[in-house]
């Protein structure tokens, strides 16, 4: 049993959400209806907003797809800089973190 199936759980349903997010804003900026520029300037405004905010949560989604990768084969907990052990606070505070306090 891997001690770190509580995490695990956590990165597969913050995952999950994500994912569906991406969705959601993936079909907001191709839906139809910005043909008409001078009435779409609001439009377009919320648009590069939600691009901005699409691409942070495709990055999330590769940082947790990343931390599960390191849960599967026993590196998840390590930094990855200086090989010593993230604390637990940390990785309560931000499970999908790939350094440790003193490297971040
Ligand atoms: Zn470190």
């Amino acid at each position: 049993m891997n001690h770190y199936s509580v995490i695990k759980a956590t990165l597969e349903a913050k995952l999950k959400e994500l994912m569906q997010r991406a969705a959601d804003i993936e079909a907001r900026l191709s839906s139809p209806g910005s043909a008409d520029w001078e009435e779409n300037a609001t439009e377009s405004e919320d648009d590069e907003v939600l691009s901005s905010v699409g691409s942070m949560t495709k990055n999330e989604i590769q940082e947790i797809k990343l931390a599960l990768n390191r849960i599967e084969n026993g590196h998840y907990g390590k930094c990855t800089s200086c090989g010593e052990p993230i604390a637990k606070a940390r990785l309560e505070d931000l499970p999908y973190a790939t350094r440790c306090v003193r490297c971040a």
